[in-house]
C-alpha cells in the first residue's frame, strides 16, 4: 500500500514488507510489527483542515492514515469519539488542575477493542479473507465477535474457560463458534495459533497482526482533536498484553510527526499487582520478560506473558513513561470511586488505569498544575459479578412506610 512504508520488528527493530503477513521472520512471534507509514504523503491530506470539515464522527475520519486503502470494509457501527470528559469532581477530590476520562465502554460491543476489531475486520474484508480468529482474555472477542457478526464473516473465538458470564453472553448471542479453552488466557492464546497454522485462518489477535493496534491509535488522535489539540501532560492505561498502550502512543507519536501537536504526553502503565510482567521489566530495566502465573480479579489484564511487550517497553522508554502496580483491592475501590464521581462504571482492568491515578496522586507524584487523561477500558457491565465484590447487598425491606422508617433509623 503506498501510504505504508515498511513494518518494523519492535523487538529487533528489523525492516521487514507488507507482504509478511504477521511477526517479524527472525524473533518469531515475540516480534510484533510496527506499521510506519510515509509521513511525507500523509501530511500533505490529513491536516487540522482536513479533520474539521471530515463529517465522520467515528474511528473512519482517520483514513488517510489507517492501514486500509479505502472503507469497503469498515462496520457501519459506531466506532470511537468516545466521549472525553473533564470532571470536575475528580479534580476536586484528587487535586489536580485537569482530570480528563475517556469512557470507551461506549463503544458498540463496550470496550476500547472495538477499535481494533473494527480495523481487523476491515482488513480482512480487503484482504478477501473470510474466516477470522481471536484469542482473547474476553473484550478481543465479544468485539470481533460483534464486528463479524455486523459484516457477515465466519469466527472462530479461543476463551479461556474463566471469561466473565457478560462478554460469553455476548459471544454467544452474535453467533460466534466458541472454543472454551480449558485453561487460561496463555493456554487459549497459544492454542488459537496452533489452529490459525492449521485451518489458515485470518488472526485478528493484537498481539500478532500488525494492523490491529493501527485502530488502537485512533482514541490518542481523538483525545487530540477533543483538546482542541492539546496535550494532556499524562496518559493513564492499563496494560495487559500491551497493544492498547503501544497504540495509543503511536497515535501521539503520528500526530506529532504530521505537526498536528507540539508535544507529546508521558505514558503511565498500570498494572494488577499479580499480573505486572511489563511495568517488572520497565523497572528493571530489561527488554525481556519473566513468567509468572497471573492473579488478579482484572480478567482482561491477566496475561502471564505479554504477547505485545516489546511494543508497550518501547512505548514506555520512548515517552519516559511511569509504571504503576495496583493490589486488586484498590482496583474494586477505583470502581466505586469513579463511578461515584463521574457516573462512569468501568469494568476492573477498565478502572485499573485510574486505580493508577488515585495512587500517583496520593503520593504526590503528579503535580497540582497537571493535565492527566485516563482511558477507562471497557464496561462494568461486562463483569457484574466482580462489580459486585466492590459494593454491598442492599438489604430486603417489605413495602410499609413505618418499616421504611424505622429501617432508615437503624442504618443511619
Ligand atoms: C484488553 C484490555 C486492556 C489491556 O489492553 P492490552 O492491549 O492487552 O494491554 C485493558 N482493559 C480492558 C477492558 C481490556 O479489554
Ligand atoms: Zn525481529
Amino acid at each position: 500500500m503506498k501510504k505504508i512504508k515498511y513494518l518494523k520488528c519492535s523487538k529487533c527493530g528489523a525492516v521487514v514488507s507488507e507482504e509478511v503477513m504477521y511477526n517479524c521472520p527472525h524473533c518469531g512471534t515475540s516480534g510484533t510489527l510496527d506499521v510506519i507509514y510515509d509521513m511525507e504523503l500523509i501530511k500533505n491530506e490529513l491536516t487540522k483542515e482536513y479533520l474539521k470539515e471530515n463529517k465522520n464522527t467515528n474511528i473512519w475520519r482517520y483514513l488517510p492514515i489507517l492501514p486500509l486503502e479505502g472503507l469497503t470494509g469498515a462496520a457501519p457501527l459506531q466506532i470511537g469519539m468516545s466521549p472525553l470528559y473533564k470532571s470536575s469532581r475528580l479534580e476536586k477530590l484528587l487535586n489536580i488542575k485537569n482530570i480528563y476520562v475517556k469512557d470507551e465502554g461506549r463503544n458498540p460491543t463496550a470496550s476500547f477493542k472495538d477499535r481494533a476489531s473494527a480495523v481487523g475486520i476491515a482488513k480482512a474484508i480487503e484482504l478477501k479473507k473470510n474466516v477470522i480468529c481471536a484469542a482473547s482474555t474476553g473484550n478481543a472477542a465479544s468485539s470481533v465477535s460483534g464486528f463479524a457478526a455486523c459484516m457477515g464473516i465466519e469466527n472462530y473465538i479461543f476463551v479461556p474457560e474463566t471469561i466473565p458470564e457478560g462478554k460469553l453472553a455476548q459471544l454467544l448471542v452474535f453467533g460466534s463458534k466458541v472454543i472454551l479453552v480449558d485453561g487460561d488466557y496463555d493456554t487459549a492464546f497459544d492454542f488459537c495459533l496452533k489452529a490459525v497454522e492449521h485451518f489458515g485462518w485470518y488472526n485478528r489477535s493484537c498481539a500478532i497482526n500488525p494492523y490491529l493496534v493501527e485502530g488502537k491509535k485512533t482514541a490518542a488522535f481523538e483525545i487530540c482533536e477533543q483538546l482542541d489539540f492539546k496535550v494532556p501532560d499524562k496518559v493513564i492505561m492499563s496494560v495487559g498484553d500491551g497493544c492498547s498502550i503501544a497504540g495509543v502512543w503511536k497515535g501521539f507519536k503520528e500526530f506529532y510527526d504530521l505537526g498536528l501537536i507540539d508535544k507529546l504526553p508521558v505514558m503511565v502503565s498500570v498494572q494488577a499487582e499479580g499480573s505486572n510482567p511489563v511495568n517488572r521489566a520497565f523497572r528493571n530495566n530489561k527488554f525481556e520478560f519473566d513468567y509468572i502465573a497471573p492473579k488478579t480479579i482484572a480478567d482482561s489484564i491477566s496475561v502471564g506473558i505479554p504477547r505485545n511487550g516489546y511494543k508497550a517497553l518501547n512505548a514506555l522508554n520512548e515517552s519516559k513513561g511511569i509504571a504503576v502496580d495496583v493490589s486488586d483491592e484498590e482496583i474494586l475501590n477505583a470502581m466505586t470511586v469513579l463511578a461515584r464521581h463521574t457516573g462512569v462504571f468501568g469494568e476492573p482492568a477498565g478502572v485499573t488505569g485510574f486505580a493508577g491515578l488515585m495512587k500517583l496522586a496520593g503520593e504526590g507524584a503528579i503535580g497540582p498544575d497537571e493535565s492527566v487523561a485516563f482511558i477507562v477500558s471497557g464496561s462494568g457491565l461486562k463483569d457484574v459479578k466482580s462489580a459486585q465484590m466492590a459494593v454491598l447487598k442492599p438489604d430486603k425491606v417489605k413495602p410499609q412506610l413505618d418499616l421504611l422508617i424505622k429501617y432508615f433509623e437503624e442504618n443511619k
